[in-house]
């Protein structure tokens, strides 16, 4: 079965095409066919690559969104990374689908009311489900009337508890859908599912138990307390901008900041969202970059002192935020079995993995520092970290999204 799966972002566009033979394989294959394109300043960077060697990169001179999308497509079966002959030969596509508003929480087929819910749900996530429907309106273009399969990242958090998930605002917020979604669930349920396994527990009985934290750390961060395999408790809430400090979000701030700035400076709702969702977080601190290697590279010596030392004061919040976002989920879980380290910082770099743990033996954390030097091993090596008598496991393992996403149509074609 060829499973086509679509991850937009506001200023980027992931796919990839896994063909399955025969039963789920139980861990992720490798795509057979890859690609992706990032826009920035009016021109589209794209790289597309198949597994028989076939690779293309370059720039095209186009920031309409559409156009990109369809000629990353139309590579699946024509020019030097063709894997498949035709539109028709894709059976399923999946889509990575941010928010899922107040009613959607399992995967769905496509259908007119899915995208409804959908564009209900952009008043909540605007850049993310334009992005979203409009990559369904173009598979329907190109590949005609095939399946389209919506995967929600709000959907592995819906059985957080009330408690957890309502606001302590006006009890209007909770009648209105303003309460906690939570994000990133594709790859926190993954992790929760992935971390059992790794430590070779899937058959212990005391699994019932089994507490996981887990930490999603990639331009956009954030953190999820599993319990059994269920989120209890998660840092991002009715948007993605709340908790963790993130490459260019601020991540919880008091909000009366917001109402300072309206009321002082006469800042608009545009312009809040702009200063809290693109120029904080490692870029507003730093002012160097929202990439975490380049914060880490100007705080080493010979870098530029006062660049230096904005550069250590980012690195400093970002800790200093994952520990005590680290403290308050393992107290709402009564303890720690599992520390996940996942997604682009999490998996590679030791620099913050052991900066993060420096605090947290009071949990029973405590890594093996060659182990975790010693990575990244290879791109596709989940691993155990922490220290041979360490009270909690601490693990790397790769995010898998896209896995999870082709996973959900594979078992929607099923039934
Ligand atoms: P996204 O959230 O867009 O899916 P990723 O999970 O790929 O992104 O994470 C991207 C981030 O990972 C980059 O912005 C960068 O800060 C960080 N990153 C990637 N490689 C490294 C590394 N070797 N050391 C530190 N940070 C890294």
């Amino acid at each position: 079965m060829n499973v086509l799966v679509l991850n937009s972002g506001s200023s980027s566009q992931k796919s990839c095409l896994y063909q399955i033979e025969g039963s789920l394989p139980e861990q992720p294959p490798a795509c057979a066919w890859e690609g992706k394109i990032e826009w920035a300043d009016g021109k589209a960077e794209y790289s597309i690559k198949n597994a028989h060697g076939g690779s293309q990169k370059g720039q095209a001179a186009t920031s309409d969104r559409g156009e990109g999308i369809e000629g990353l497509l139309r590579s699946l079966w024509s020019g030097g990374t063709q894997v498949v002959s035709g539109p028709s030969d894709v059976d399923v596509v999946g889509h990575r689908v941010v928010h899922g508003g107040p009613h959607y929480f399992e995967p769905a087929v496509v259908t007119a009311e899915v995208r409804s819910a959908i564009e209900r749900a952009s008043a909540f996530a605007p850049l993310h489900s334009r992005s979203e429907l409009q990559g369904m309106e173009i598979v329907a273009k190109l590949l005609g009337t095939v399946k389209q399969v919506a995967v929600f990242d709000t959907g592995f958090h819906r059985t957080m508890a009330l408690s957890a998930s309502t606001y302590p605002g006006p009890y209007e917020w909770f009648e209105q859908g303003i309460r906690r979604y939570g994000f990133h669930g594709i790859n926190h349920q993954y992790c929760a599912e992935r971390a059992p396994q790794l430590l070779g527990r899937l058959d212990d009985e005391k699994l019932n138990s089994f507490k996981v934290v887990s930490c999603h750390l990639g331009n956009g961060c954030s953190l999820a307390a599993i319990r059994d395999g269920h989120s209890v408790d998660t840092t991002m809430g009715f948007t993605p901008l709340e908790g963790l400090m993130m490459g260019t979000r601020s991540g919880s701030v008091d909000p009366g900041i917001v109402t300072y700035l309206m009321r002082q400076k006469k800042l608009s709702g545009e312009q809040l969202d702009d200063m809290l969702n693109k120029k904080s977080g490692l870029l507003g601190i730093s002012g160097i970059s929202s990439d975490m290697r380049e914060i880490l590279a100007a705080t080493k010596n010979g870098a530029e002192p006062s660049k230096q030392m904005r550069a250590k004061l980012a690195l400093d919040i970002y800790v200093h935020r994952l520990q005590s976002g680290i403290g308050a989920m393992g107290a709402v879980l009564g303890g720690l079995d599992a520390l996940v380290f996942t997604a682009g910082v999490g998996e590679n770099s030791p620099e913050v993995r052991a900066a993060v743990c420096e605090n947290l033996g009071f949990l029973g954390v405590r890594l093996d520092q060659e182990k975790n030097s010693r990575l990244p091993l290879g791109k596709d090596v989940d691993q155990d970290i922490s220290a041979k008598d360490a009270g909690v496991r601490v693990l790397m393992i790769h995010a898998q999204e896209d896995w999870m996403i082709a996973r959900a149509c594979w078992n929607l074609t099923q039934s």
